[in-house]
Parts: structure tokens; sequence; C-alpha cells
């Protein structure tokens, strides 16, 4: 099955080339499918070798263990590509980046995405995240998500019940294969405007030249992690080259060398801090994949 499989199959692939953090052990097993067949062909032949499944979007908000990921990791960023554009509804892929899907909607005047400014995210990433700022997140735009079952069957999903806070309830197993989403006509110059802006704000208040993966850890409730870091003193704390960054409290950055244990002994060193401090239990928004 792997031999039908018309993308790339790599085997003992480095996950440090294709997560943000730059760091992580390998994938047994490393898919980049060409198309929907390809997926397929990867789930069945997993399924047949009982082999654990891991999807991969553009690794934006995943940490690697250092020991690697045991079975089959599916890298869909690159793969299922395209955007349609029908009056003001998107067709979109799961392996577009939000950021070119955004850019080629306002190319012909459709906006009302612009809260997804700024995020690297594929849109299967974006929607199993349901990334988002204060001002919307993927699943409020998503009028309906396809799959692609363990069996190789495709679901629909519509949504409404379907999204929570840094959550999309997929099917157990399913690989997220595209969406529709609603868009408004808008001018292009007021789109780039709004996109400027929302830019620079993030550029001065997130530490974007530095490797990291986006927010570490949910808000809880109404108050804001990365307050609640900042309190407990550990802005700037550092176990070698991992670092609570200085300019935003709920990234760790990779200042270079860092091993994905470090990571996660500056997560454990924070949860332990902050519910010392303040009796809240920090849960993690970034996803933990591997040994
Ligand atoms: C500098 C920086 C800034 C960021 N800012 C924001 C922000 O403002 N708001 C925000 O919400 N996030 C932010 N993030 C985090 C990240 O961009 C988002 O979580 C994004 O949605 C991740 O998309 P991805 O394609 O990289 O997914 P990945 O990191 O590859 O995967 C994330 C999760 O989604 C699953 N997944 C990916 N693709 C699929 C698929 N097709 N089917 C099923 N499951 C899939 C993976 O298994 C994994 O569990 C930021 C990250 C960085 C590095």
């Amino acid at each position: 099955m792997l031999g039908e499989i018309r993308g790339e199959v790599r085997f003992k692939e480095p996950l440090s080339f294709h997560t943000s953090l730059r760091m992580g052990g390998f994938a047994d097993i490393f898919v980049v499918p060409q198309d929907v067949d390809d997926i397929r062909h990867a789930l069945l032949f997993a399924e047949r070798e009982q082999l654990p499944v891991a999807v991969l979007g553009g690794g934006n908000n995943l940490l690697v263990r250092d020991r690697g990921v045991r079975g089959v990791v599916l890298k869909l960023e690159g793969c299922l590509g395209r955007a349609e554009f029908h009056g003001e509804e998107a067709v979109a892929g799961a392996g577009v980046s939000l950021s070119s899907l955004i850019r080629e909607a306002a190319a012909l005047n459709l906006g009302g995405i612009e809260a997804l400014v700024g995020i690297p995210a594929t849109v299967g990433g974006a929607l199993a995240m349901n990334a988002g700022t204060a001002d919307g997140n993927i699943g409020d735009f998503v009028s309906a998500v396809y799959f692609l079952h363990p069996d190789g069957s495709i679901g629909e999903f519509k949504p409404g019940s379907g999204t929570s806070y840094k959550q999309f309830y997929a099917p157990r197993g399913a690989v997220l294969v595209g969406c529709r989403l609603q868009l408004h006509r808008r001018p292009l110059p007021e789109i780039q405007k709004d996109i400027k802006q929302r830019l620079k704000g993030k550029k001065s208040t997130q530490p974007l030249a530095l490797a990291s993966a986006g927010f570490i850890w949910k808000n809880p409730g109404t108050d804001l992690a990365t307050k609640l870091i900042e309190k407990a003193g550990l802005k700037g704390k550092r176990i070698n080259g991992a670092e609570i960054s200085a300019k935003h409290a709920n990234f760790i950055v990779n200042r270079g060398g860092a091993m994905a244990a470090d990571v996660l002994a500056l997560m454990e060193i924070t949860r332990e801090r902050v519910h010392a401090q303040f009796n809240i239990y920090l849960e993690p928004e970034i996803r933990v994949l591997g040994e």
C-alpha cells in the first residue's frame, strides 16, 4: 500500500525540519501525500499494520518529543493546497496556508477573515486547533468541514457545536481535508490596511524573530496565561536553549540547540509555579507528540 503512494514516503525523517520550534526526534514513516487517495493509502496501510497515525500541518503548534514518533506521520502542508472562490465563499484544501488564503481572497475584494491574519497555519491545522485571535476563530467562518475517516471514507461536518476554545471536535482519527469558509465583500485597500495593523500589533507583542510554537498555554477563563506566568516571575526563565520569552511569557522560544525535554521542563515549572501561586491549573494549547 505504501508503494501505491504517488507523493513521498521517507523513513526516519527528522521532525525538527517540519516544526516551527525546530526540535524533536524523527518519524519512523513520514508521508507527504499528493492527494486524497495517497492519504487513504497511508491510512489503510497504518490500519493494516496496526500503526498509529499522526497528522502534521505546518507544525506551528507542535512539540515533538526527543525520541520521535512511532508509526506513520502524514504531512499535509503543500498537499491539498488549492483554494477556489465561488461568490462570497471559499473552498480550501487542508494544505492551503492561511496567509495565502487571506491574500488570495483579498485580491478578489473578499474579506471577513482578517482576524486570522498572522497565524502561521495550514487550513487543516487551523481547523484542528480552531485557531484565532480575540476577534474571531476559524470555526466562526466555516460553513462545512470535510474529513477522511480512518477507513478512508469521506465525512462532512457542519459547524455549530463542533468547535470551542482552541478545539475542534472531529471524529477520533479523522484527517481534515478541506472546508468551506464564508467571506464578505470588502474593498482591497480596506483589507490591506486592516492586515497591516494586525501584523504590526503582533510584531510588537510577540517574539516573531525566534523559533517558537505560538501560545504554550490556553488562557484559563478570563485570566491571561501570559500575565499569570509573568506574575509568577518566570518571564525570561531559561533551560539550556529553551526560554520563556521575555517579550511574551506565553511563548517558549528556541534560542539554539534546545531539546523538547528542555521545553517540557519549563512547562512543568510553569504549571507548578502558577498552581502554587494562583491555584490555577494551566492547560497546554501546544500539542505534544511522540515519545
Ligand atoms: C509565531 C506564532 C504565532 C502564532 N499565533 C497564533 C495566534 O495568534 N492564534 C492561534 O490560534 N494560534 C497561533 N499560533 C499557533 C499555530 O499557528 C496554530 O495553532 C495553527 O493553527 C497551527 O497550524 P498548523 O498547520 O501549523 O498545525 P500543526 O501545528 O501542524 O498541527 C496542530 C494540530 O492540528 C492537527 N492537525 C493538523 N492538520 C490536520 C489535519 N489536516 N487533520 C487533522 N488534524 C490536523 C495536528 O495533528 C496537531 O494536533 C502561532 C504560532 C506561531 C509559531
